[in-house]
């Protein structure tokens, strides 16, 4: 456990460095982009050693999963700001308004509705991404490129939705640049200032096409057994 910990703060600080330095070779500045570490199947004392060693900003995949572990840790580290970055179901939207801070992935007008009249209720005002399909994989979430200035600006006026961004996971194995460029296309377009893109093995190219969050997991907590 002491070996893990210290492994997973070294990783931790190795992925800093490596964001600071490809954003330096892009141009940017240190503060365009942070970091969602994604903490999915790992458990509260497997994150832990991220936490005491600063990291504020998290992902999980999974509303019940998160519901069993993040509590606790939010309680005992309330700056803590806990993203959504899996599928929701409408029926998980109240828990998921009432646990998250971010919800990266409204793909459709009636989670939206949901994530809207949940945020009502239980007064909190939850921020959100619009995810997009972007590589129009018919096994993976997210809006149609095509259709996906409508639905964020249905969202945005119909909805009255706090939308901040969107997010997208380009399609496996192949090159993400195209994919990482349509995505900054589409949030300019929009006038949306958060770019989600961005995991472990290619944070920095979307870091170098203007990504202002990357959500790394397996670099830093290690590889998982499932997901
Ligand atoms: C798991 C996951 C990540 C992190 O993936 P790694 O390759 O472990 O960095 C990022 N985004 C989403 C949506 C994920 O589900």
């Amino acid at each position: 456990m002491v070996a893990m910990s210290q492994d997973v703060i070294t990783r931790l600080a190795e992925v800093k460095n490596r964001i600071n330095r490809a954003l330096e070779g892009a141009g940017r500045d240190r503060t365009e982009a942070e970091l969602i570490a994604v903490s999915k199947t790992f458990v509260a004392e497997e994150i832990l050693p991220a936490i005491l060693a600063g990291q504020r900003k998290f992902g999980e995949n999974r509303v019940q999963e998160s519901a069993a572990k993040w509590p606790e840790l939010k309680r005992r580290f309330p700056d803590i700001e806990l993203h959504l970055i899996g599928p929701l179901q409408s029926n998980k939207a109240m828990d998921a308004v009432q646990l998250f801070d971010v919800i990266q992935s409204i793909d459709r007008t009636k989670i939206a509705a949901e994530i809207a009249k949940a945020s009502r209720i239980s007064g909190r005002s939850v921020r959100c991404l619009v995810q997009i399909n972007i590589g129009l994989e018919p096994q993976k979430a997210g809006v149609e490129p095509a259709l996906a200035d409508e639905f964020i600006q249905d969202c945005i006026h119909n909805q009255k939705l706090n939308i901040i961004g969107v997010m997208c996971i380009p399609p496996l194995g192949e090159n993400p640049l195209a994919y990482f460029e349509a995505l900054k296309e589409i949030a300019k377009r929009n006038k949306l200032k958060e770019i989600s893109m961005g995991m472990s093995s290619d944070f920095e190219m979307a870091l170098a096409h203007g990504a202002t969050l990357v959500r790394v997991g397996s670099a830093i907590f290690g590889t998982r057994e499932k997901n």
